[in-house]
């Protein structure tokens, strides 16, 4: 199906907290896929790993002060309007009802997109959108197996795919590498040491404001 709609992204996570790495390939690839606008999407409850520290509360004002001044990332709490466990699918079937024409580019790191096909109704997911994988140091994609197989069948070359069709094209990414974990900022926090430079300082005023991480 052929669209003149630009793709937006959506950049799904826990961010507990959100770092500049999630910052910083969200906006890469804003640019460098010509996306309209890149949507940052808190889970509420994650599925498949641990339940954050955080509330969904204080990890959506996390995403809302560090994306304040930048007109290409939106704050969308969709996910914690919904409560529940969160289902990538449910938010894009949701997104697909809104915005019946409009392309979507789910980007997530290698890491997430290894576990893809464990995802709750997963073959369905690339019918409502395109998968874009940022690449990260120390990942490396199978070269047999679920995966593998997928990315021979969905990949595309060209940027132009994302933006004629509202999905099911697999496109892969180079981003800056940063190394940043939020686990590594929390654990950090908690150690007493300073996480400056790794997340904005607007969410890190956010954090020692509200004692998110045990800081006070
Ligand atoms: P944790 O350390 O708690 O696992 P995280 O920092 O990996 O958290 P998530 O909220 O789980 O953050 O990640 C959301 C998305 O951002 C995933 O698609 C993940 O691959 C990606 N991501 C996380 N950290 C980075 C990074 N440093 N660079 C690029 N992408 C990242």
């Amino acid at each position: 199906m052929h669209q003149t709609h630009k793709a937006i992204g959506i950049l799904g996570g826990t961010f507990d907290p959100l770092h500049l790495g999630h910052l910083r390939m969200a906006l890469e690839l804003y640019d460098s896929l010509d996306l309209a606008k890149v949507h940052i999407i808190p889970t509420y409850k994650p599925m498949y790993r641990k339940q954050p520290v955080a509330t969904p509360k204080q990890r959506l004002a996390m995403v809302q002060c560090a994306v304040a001044d930048e007109p290409a990332l939106i704050a969308d709490d969709r996910e914690i309007r919904r409560k529940g466990t969160t289902y990538t699918i449910d938010t894009l079937i949701e997104m697909r009802a809104e915005m019946p024409e409009i392309p979507f580019c789910l980007l997530m790191g290698i890491d997430a997109f290894l576990g893809f096909p464990s995802w709750h109704r997963w073959k369905e997911i690339l019918e409502y959108t395109h998968i874009v994988v940022a690449h990260r140091p120390h990942y490396h994609l199978p070269q047999a197996g679920t995966i593998s197989e997928l990315i021979n069948e969905r990949i595309q070359k060209e940027t132009s795919f994302i933006h004629e069709n509202i999905g099911g094209g697999i496109l892969l990414r180079p981003i800056t590498a940063l190394e940043i974990s939020a686990t590594d900022i929390r654990k950090q926090i908690a150690m007493g040491k300073n996480p400056r430079y790794l997340l904005p300082d607007s969410v890190y005023h956010y954090i020692k404001q509200n004692g998110t991480y045990r800081v006070y």
